[in-house]
């Protein structure tokens, strides 16, 4: 579904993402752990074609994504390529980014109306359905201030959810959480992988990587340095990074 070939992302001369191949298949869920500054996020957010990258290769269903062949060299696509091919991505940040100005609604129809996929009447009903799969029936016209945030960052995962994503990429989304708000999250997260959603997940949540995540990776200095099934990666048998890194978190 997903391939990525040698991806380089440099800040200045420091590279956040180091020559990063990874790929996954359609339903697969992947966990990614590592320490602060890894490029977790730098690696997720290049996935998701929010920014250039400065090496390597993206692909969706053997597609390339976010850059074209010309002359025999990979230039950046268009706006109107790059903004079809980041529909196929859905992302849900650590801190919701939902717009404190409209109805819980208004925040998830916001990205239909953008990509003109249906009449006003149309995305609203498609948008309650999305509310409805989070558990938050009943919630759109309320305002994200009014939530908690376990709430809104379920109405976050219900915005990514409404273009019809092929793969859910999730930054840290419970770490910004209050304890007793993580599960109501991770139970939708949870759902979504039951029901076939190909995700990546970066989480510090441990038991989350274990119980659901097909796959593990840890993420050290830009690279990943271990990359295995739950079983392996919580064991005695992982890499003696990935050792060194649980014990530093557990
Ligand atoms: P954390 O666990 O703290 O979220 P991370 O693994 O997500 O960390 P990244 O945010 O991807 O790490 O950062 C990787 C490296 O890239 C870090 O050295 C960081 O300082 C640098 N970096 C990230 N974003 C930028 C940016 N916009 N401009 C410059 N440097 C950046
Ligand atoms: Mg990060």
């Amino acid at each position: 579904l997903l391939q990525a070939s040698a991806v380089t992302k440099l800040y200045g001369d420091h590279p956040a993402v180091n020559d990063v191949s990874f790929s996954t298949t359609r339903g697969q869920v992947t966990a990614i752990l590592g320490p602060s500054g890894s490029g977790k996020s730098t690696f997720l957010r290049s996935v998701a074609l929010l920014e250039p990258i400065d090496g390597g290769e993206i692909r969706f269903e053997g597609r390339l994504v976010g850059q074209r062949q010309r002359g025999g060299r990979l230039v950046a696509a268009s706006e109107r390529q790059l903004a079809g091919d980041r529909s196929m991505v859905g992302m849900v940040f650590q801190n919701f980014n939902l717009f404190p100005h409209m109805s819980v609604l208004r925040n998830i129809a916001l990205a239909l109306g953008v990509h003109r996929r249906g009449t006003k009447a149309e995305n609203a009903d498609r948008a309650r359905d999305m509310l409805q799969r989070v558990g938050l029936d009943g919630f759109a016209e309320k305002f994200p201030t009014e939530l908690s945030g376990g709430q809104q960052q379920r109405v976050a995962i219900a915005r990514a959810l409404v273009l019809n994503p092929k793969i859910m990429l999730f930054d840290e989304p419970t770490s910004a959480l209050d304890p007793e708000l993580v599960r109501e999250v991770l139970r939708v997260m949870e759902s979504l992988a039951e029901q076939g959603m190909t995700m990546i997940v970066v989480t510090h949540e441990v038991g989350f990587a274990r119980n659901v995540a097909d796959r593990v990776m840890l993420f050290d200095r830009g690279r990943i340095v271990d990359d295995a099934a739950p079983d392996r990666f919580f064991s005695d048998a992982a890499s003696e990074r990935t050792h060194a890194f649980l014990e530093h978190v557990l």
